[in-house]
């Protein structure tokens, strides 16, 4: 993360829901109906819009009325990195992928978390960094050149009961030999003032939700940082965060921490950690020196006998989870206890023979995009043996 007036742009994008290379799309989704080409000009990218929904379809035209069912070999359901990866190998493999990318999908534009952040500087192949918005549009539009169909809905159930598997969204149902499901999760985020993307908020400007991805930029370094959590990300994340800040506070709601006792023994002995128990953040403020652009100090309370007090800290670090989108899975597939899908180990087979599942939906402990792009080329691996395995991979969409 770096502040950049680009920033702005991605905000309001996702704000407004304008999907990375489909902003043709967006700019038609007020229309009535109409197909229009996107200025996108390395790829024969068209969309088609009605006044229902905002969707869009490239490569080969479906239509979209409820009573006409789509059969494909593979139906991959996501947008980020992981599912993008999985559309090119399937697509270069000739399974002729058909991918929704959602439509504001828990609230995250086309693309995925990468949308939400400004340089991504630990995806190899970009020395100088990318934005997180350029490089899904690369993965989007490298999926489409070997002919991945991507359609701007989100998928609101699915039936795995039966073969082959239906998928639905509020227009269309799709039925699949094969299903990737590559959704995603959101990092939870706390709203206090000062907290939000908008004017006066300071989210990309100091305040983030991912320590890994974040930690090492210059506005954190040798400078105060703070963590909010208490568990075991929230441990990882403070020892990972004294390799760049001048100190770090954990800021802790409770008297005590549910993370196991290991990683509460690292970061209890760590003499640049300082732990604020039984408190909470109740608003963030600009730095002066910087003329209030990015974050200079917050507002903790103790949640005891409600005091406020004043926290000189340039970073602060929401560690409080991530919410798997699986919702819209109804329990279909094995989930673990705190909602991630259930992969056999080494593979990424799900508990349903021909659905697969890549990416952080499977992955709460790496959760990076090239872990994500890793498993979604894993996916796309394991989803063609599977179609071969069962006959279908001659062409059963015509
Ligand atoms: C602020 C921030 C900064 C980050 N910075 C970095 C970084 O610098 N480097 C790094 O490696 N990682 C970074 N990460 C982590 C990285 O973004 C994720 O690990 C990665 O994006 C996960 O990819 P994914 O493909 O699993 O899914 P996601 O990126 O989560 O994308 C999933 C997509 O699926 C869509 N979707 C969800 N449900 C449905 C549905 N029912 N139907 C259709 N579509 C649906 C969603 O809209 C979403 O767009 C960052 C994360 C955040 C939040």
């Amino acid at each position: 993360m770096r502040f950049c007036p680009n920033k702005l742009f991605t905000k309001a994008r996702n704000l407004i829901g304008i999907g990375l290379a489909s902003s043709a799309a967006v700019s038609a989704a007020g229309a009535s109906s109409s197909t229009s080409s996107s200025a996108d000009t390395s790829s024969t990218y068209t969309t088609t819009t009605t006044s229902d929904s905002p969707s869009s379809t490239s490569s080969f035209p479906v239509d979209s009325s409820t009573d006409d069912d789509q059969r494909r070999k593979l139906c991959i359901i996501g947008s980020g990195p992981a599912a993008h990866t999985a559309a090119i190998y399937a697509a270069r493999a000739e399974l002729r992928p058909v991918l929704f990318e959602g439509w504001m999908a828990n609230g995250v534009a086309p693309g995925g978390q990468l949308t939400t952040t400004t340089d991504v500087e630990n995806f190899p192949g970009f020395p100088d960094g990318v934005s997180g918005s350029d490089l899904m549009d690369r993965c989007r539009r490298q999926s489409l050149r070997f002919g991945a169909e991507i359609i701007t809905e989100t998928v609101s159930k699915v039936d795995f009961s039966k073969r082959p598997f239906r998928i639905f969204t509020d227009s269309r149902t799709v039925l699949a030999d094969a299903v990737i499901v590559a959704t995603g999760a959101v990092a939870r985020r706390l709203s206090f003032d000062g907290a939000g993307d908008g004017p006066g908020g300071f989210w990309n400007r100091g305040i983030s939700a991912c320590a890994v991805c974040d930690g090492a930029a210059p506005i954190f370094r040798n400078r105060p940082l703070a963590v909010i959590g208490g568990g075991d990300s929230a441990m990882e994340e403070a020892n990972f965060l004294t390799k760049f800040g001048s100190k770090v506070y954990i800021i802790h709601r409770r008297d005590n921490f549910r993370a196991s006792k290991i990683m509460q023994g690292r970061v209890l002995k760590n003499p640049k950690i300082e732990v604020l128990w039984n408190s909470e953040v109740v608003g963030a403020y600009g730095d002066e020196k910087s003329g209030g652009r990015v974050l200079g100090g917050i507002k903790v309370k103790n949640v005891v006998n409600d005091d406020v007090f004043d926290l000189k800290v340039n970073g602060l670090f929401f560690a409080i989870g991530h919410e798997p989108a699986t919702k819209f899975l109804n329990g279909q597939l094995e989930l673990d206890p705190d909602g991630y899908i259930v992969t056999k180990p080494g593979t990424t087979m799900t508990s349903v023979k021909g659905v697969f599942a890549a990416g952080d939906v499977q992955d709460k402990k790496y959760r990076q995009a090239v872990t994500a792009a890793g498993t979604g080329c894993m996916a796309a691996l394991d989803a063609e043996h599977y179609l071969q395995e069962i006959g279908t991979h001659e062409d059963t969409s015509s």
